[in-house]
């Protein structure tokens, strides 16, 4: 498979123009994969990045949408010693963490999946 480089659309191998926009396909470099290392690296130490190196724009954006979530999060944690908030803010607090928790982690396993999703094509 081909993709093209400007619409992201999957040509057959040996089509000169995209079915989809019309680029010349023909003097596409090939070689370029994308390493799972760096890409498992951004997803532990920056959540969220890998998915604009792999030029998964879309889900890097659904992702950071997410980020006031983190922010709210934060906001309870620091006053979370300090304050006594009643049961059901705590509770609201627990439920955030195992989220956000959840959330890294699945960052991390689609990210893999789409590494190697992604250097297949290129193949
Ligand atoms: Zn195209």
């Amino acid at each position: 498979m081909i993709r093209c480089p400007k619409c992201d659309f999957e040509n057959y191998d040996k089509t000169e123009y995209c079915v989809n926009c019309g680029k010349n396909l023909t003097n596409i470099e090939q070689t370029h994969t994308f390493k799972l290392s760096i890409s498992l690296i951004l997803a532990i130490i920056l959540p969220g990045i890998s998915y604009f190196y792999l030029k998964q724009t879309y889900k890097g954006l659904m992702f950071f949408a997410l980020f006031p979530l983190l922010l709210i999060n934060f906001a309870f944690i620091g006053g979370e010693y300090t304050i006594c908030y009643p049961i059901s803010v705590k509770m609201i607090i627990s439920l955030l963490k195992i989220v956000l928790v959840m959330l890294y982690l699945f960052q991390i396993y689609d990210i893999i999946k789409i590494t190697k999703k992604v250097n297949t094509f290129l193949d």
